[in-house]
């Protein structure tokens, strides 16, 4: 097992840079997370680090009531809405916090993100739904994200006044999917403050959504990698 949390240390640590490689987050705010498969463990970034200090060594290791079992750092201040996401979704492997402008400017006004794009039909199989407000701390944040994601094709919720959470098969999935979250959003943006977007027919979203989900990218390499 020890192999195991050191790679993902590893591959933690590395994701966030993503986040900042896209410009999706601000000084320290932004989480990666991802789940130790078969172990009710996860690992996380610590609170208030700099991205350019993040690495292996300081991400913690939090049992799935989001208390530290290893590393001498406070986890994130995001960990229990993290912890309580793998409690309740077995099949999330990774999740993904950020205040991404534009998704965040959808998340304030508490307005979903229609689907008028192929790219959000193949990656979110139609709106990227907004969830209820809460506040930091208890499991209200975690609860929000799993009522509103659960049963739902979209990877990504708006959770109103704040922010977008992502879920994914692995942390790469979840981290892939902030950054579609943050790429749609934009161009939404673009689309509402220029006119009139052209509606798409359900059943071309759904078309899409099988064809991405299912049958493109590499053969080799899982979907959730894509
Ligand atoms: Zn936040």
């Amino acid at each position: 097992m020890s192999r195991q949390i050191s790679e993902l240390r590893e591959s933690v640590a590395r994701l966030h840079g993503e986040l900042t490689r896209y410009g999706l987050v601000a000084w320290t705010a932004g989480n990666v997370s991802a789940r130790v498969p078969g172990h009710d463990l996860m690992v996380i970034k610590p609170s208030g680090v700099d991205y350019d200090d993040l690495s292996a060594d300081n991400m913690v290791l939090c049992d799935l009531d989001g208390m530290p079992v290893e590393g001498e750092l406070s986890p994130s201040s995001d960990t229990a809405a993290h912890a309580y996401v793998y409690r309740a979704m077995p099949e999330v492997g990774g999740v993904v916090h950020t205040h991404s402008t534009y998704a965040t400017a959808w998340a304030a006004r508490g307005e979903s993100i229609p689907c008028h794009l192929t790219a959000q039909a193949d990656e979110f199989g139609g709106e990227i739904p907004v969830g209820p407000f809460a506040l930091i701390g208890g499991d209200d944040i975690g609860k929000g994200i799993v009522s509103t994601l659960t049963g739902h094709r979209s990877p990504a919720v708006l959770m109103r006044n704040h922010g977008v959470f992502t879920i994914g098969r692995t942390a790469r999935a979840a981290v892939k999917a902030a950054v579609m979250c943050e790429d749609v959003a934009r161009t939404a943006h673009l689309t509402r403050a220029l006119g009139r977007p052209v509606p798409m027919a359900q059943a071309d979203i759904d078309a899409l959504y099988d064809r991405y989900q299912n049958v493109y990218g590499q053969r080799s390499s899982p979907p959730a990698n894509s």
